[in-house]
């Protein structure tokens, strides 16, 4: 058994199958015997199954309109400056969002291919 605890980060890989064999057979062998690493672990993979569970969101189309309209509402209708930067960084973060969306980049990685010993 190993007796210090493994990080976060290691666990969190623990969980998500992306350790190298070695060290997730090391981690295995900690985790059996650590109720509070048992527990982290559990956890984790609670929250990856919730996760998986979620269904992609799409913004409405007219939520944008209505952010707007709203803001020019209570500036008089017209956006200040400020607002105008918002705008310009809330249809940044949408469109990077449907670029990963399509891109597949919140797809999980393949399980590492573990050489046979020869
Ligand atoms: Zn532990």
């Amino acid at each position: 058994m190993t007796r210090i605890h493994p990080d976060s980060v290691t666990l969190n890989d623990y969980v998500d199958d992306a350790l190298p064999e070695k060290e997730r057979a090391a981690v295995d062998s900690h985790v059996a015997s650590c109720a509070s690493c048992r527990e982290m672990v559990s956890g984790l993979r609670s929250v990856v199954v919730a996760a998986a569970a979620l269904q992609p969101a799409e913004p409405p189309r007219a939520a944008w309109a209505r952010i707007e309209r709203e803001i020019r509402r209570q500036s008089g209708g017209r956006l200040a400056p400020r607002w105008r930067w918002l705008a310009a960084a809330a249809t940044l973060v949408l469109a990077t969002f449907a670029g990963l969306k399509l891109a597949g980049v919140w797809q999980k990685p393949a399980a590492p291919v573990i050489a046979a010993p020869a």
